[in-house]
C-alpha cells in the first residue's frame, strides 16, 4: 500500500506549504529548512517514492521535474541553481515522495 507523506499532504492540500508554482503535473513550494537563500522542492503530482523506485513507465518524472525548474527559474530571471535529488535514507532522503531540491543563492522576488 502507498505510504501517506507529507509530501501527499501538501500535495492534497492538507496541509498549507508556501506554493511557488502549480500546473497539472506538477507542485512547487518554499522548503521548510532552506538550505539556500531561495531553497524549493518540485514534486511531480503522480507519486513515485525515490529515484530508486522508478520504472520504464516513471522513468520521465525527474527530467519533467527539471524542465519545470528550467522554466521557473527563467521566468523568475534566477540565472543559476543547484538541482539534487536524495535517493534513499543513505542518500540523505527523508521524505520517501520523489522530489527536486531547487537551490539558488538569488533570492525569490
Ligand atoms: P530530503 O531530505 O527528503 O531530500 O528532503 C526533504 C526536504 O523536505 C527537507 O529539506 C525538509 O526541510 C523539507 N520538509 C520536510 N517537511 C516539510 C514540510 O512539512 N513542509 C515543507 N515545506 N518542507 C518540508
Amino acid at each position: 500500500m502507498e505510504q501517506i507523506t507529507i509530501f501527499h499532504k501538501i500535495r492534497d492540500k492538507q496541509i498549507p506549504a508556501d506554493v511557488v508554482y502549480e500546473d497539472d503535473e506538477v507542485l512547487a513550494f518554499k522548503d521548510i529548512h532552506p538550505k539556500a537563500p531561495t531553497h524549493l522542492l518540485f514534486i511531480p503530482k503522480h507519486f513515485v517514492a525515490s529515484v530508486a523506485e522508478l520504472t520504464p513507465e516513471t522513468a520521465h518524472l525527474p527530467g519533467m521535474l527539471i524542465l519545470k525548474a528550467q522554466k521557473f527559474a527563467a521566468q523568475q530571471g534566477i540565472a543559476g541553481y543547484k538541482l539534487t535529488f536524495h535517493v534513499g535514507k543513505e542518500g540523505g532522503q527523508e521524505v520517501p515522495y520523489l522530489h527536486l531540491h531547487f537551490l539558488a543563492e538569488q533570492v525569490l522576488e
